[in-house]
């Protein structure tokens, strides 16, 4: 599968990135035709397609939040390079992603008149980045999704990797489709705005990167003697780490699971709080779970679990677990019944290494009792 180009840069040139990637697909195109055509016949080619660059409709997809902050400099930048601009904008929040929603905005969609050639700009977080990219997968077969994430846990995960989704009433994420963005564009000034909880939502991500990654990285995620932390350079880091793994196993068959550090816990303590614990919150306590599990058993030295701890302690996460073991186990097992009878749970072996380890329910509950 293709990857997607990730480009930094301000709201206000988002329009001429966009127009250069779609120049770019154009180019490839004719680089093809070049390969059959002889010299004079590929300047003809090449021509016509310039005269018949054809007018691009963009849909922005944004949230009220993000749409009172960001949409009217995306709408100029769009319409300043001859884009034919709509505007979708939902209600914030994980309410948003179902299928009415879906729905209703496929339908006005059409009824704008939107065609294949046309494209999406997914303009705000996590939500508005997998609802957007759901519909871009599955509008008349699959138009182009540009991914502008505004929110810190969009800009080092989900806008990333071409996974995208609805909830349905049985569980979150269970519609969706895997479909690359033909661009993930990010605007750190927009984390100006952020509510300070968004920002530790999605530094937990960052987190987990750096344990993967270890070294520098690693190193970066505590703060110098003034306090201070480049964010920006993290949030670099973490992006290209996830664009480096999903460029390898796009489709999530060995590699990319390694990004599940911290989320087999995460996942069922944010599912049994009935989503009250935001998605990097959980994942912070998933991963202090599976550090001193680790360590308990010797897959990681106790200095290697410290230091994993010490590094979520010094963000001030809470990292208290809100359920009993016997509840976790089953919420991983409901979970796991639509797959398989083991889990494969990602563990740390030293900060910079992790490994998958296969294991039977009974296992895991060994281990973790
Ligand atoms: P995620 O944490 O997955 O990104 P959301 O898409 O729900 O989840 O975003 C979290 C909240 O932050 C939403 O209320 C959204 O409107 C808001 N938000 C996103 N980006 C910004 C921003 N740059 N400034 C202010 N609020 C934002
Ligand atoms: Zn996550």
């Amino acid at each position: 599968m293709k990857t997607n180009t990730l480009v930094y840069g301000e709201l206000k040139n988002l329009g001429r990135e966009i127009a250069k990637t779609i120049d770019a697909a154009n180019d490839n195109k004719l680089q093809s035709k070049e390969r059959a055509a002889n010299d004079s016949k590929l300047q003809d080619d090449e021509q016509s397609f310039q005269d018949s660059k054809p007018c691009v409709s963009i849909a922005i997809i944004t949230d009220q939040n993000v749409a009172a902050l960001y949409l009217n400099a995306c709408v100029e930048s769009l319409e300043d390079q001859g884009f034919h601009v709509f505007c979708k904008v939902i209600p914030p929040g994980e309410e948003s992603k179902n299928g009415e929603v879906y729905l209703s905005i496929l339908e006005s969609m059409a009824k704008d008149g939107i065609t294949r050639t046309d494209g999406i700009v997914a303009l705000g977080g996590g939500v508005v980045g997998d609802l957007a990219g759901f519909v871009a997968a599955t509008y008349m077969r699959g138009i182009k999704v540009y991914q502008v994430p505004t929110s810190l846990l969009a800009m080092v995960d989900s806008s990333i990797g071409g996974k995208t989704g609805i909830d349905l009433d049985a569980g979150k994420n269970l519609a969706g489709a895997f479909h690359m963005p033909s661009l993930v564009y990010q605007d750190f000034g927009t984390l100006s705005t952020l509510p300070e909880e968004e920002l530790i939502n999605g530094m937990a991500e960052i987190i987990k990167y750096g344990v993967l990654a270890g070294g520098e990285f690693y190193e970066l995620l505590t703060p110098d003697e003034d306090g201070n932390i480049d964010l920006e350079r993290l949030i670099r880091m973490s992006a290209e780490y996830k664009m480096d793994i999903v460029s390898r196993d796009a489709k999530d068959m060995g590699e990319r699971q390694l990004l599940n550090l911290g989320h087999t816990f995460g996942h069922a303590i944010e599912k049994l709080s009935n989503y009250e614990i935001k998605h990097g919150f959980a994942v912070a306590k998933g991963l202090a779970l599976i550090a001193d599990l680790s360590g308990r058993h010797g897959w990681c030295s106790e200095e290697t679990r410290d230091s994993i701890v010490g590094t979520l302690d010094i963000w001030g996460y809470d990292l208290s677990i809100p359920c009993d073991m016997n509840e976790m186990l089953d919420a991983i097992a409901v979970d796991k019944k639509r797959k398989a009878d083991y889990i494969d749970l990602v563990v740390p072996t030293v900060i910079g290494n992790c490994e998958l380890k296969r294991m039977s329910m009974e296992e895991l509950y060994k281990c973790l009792l």
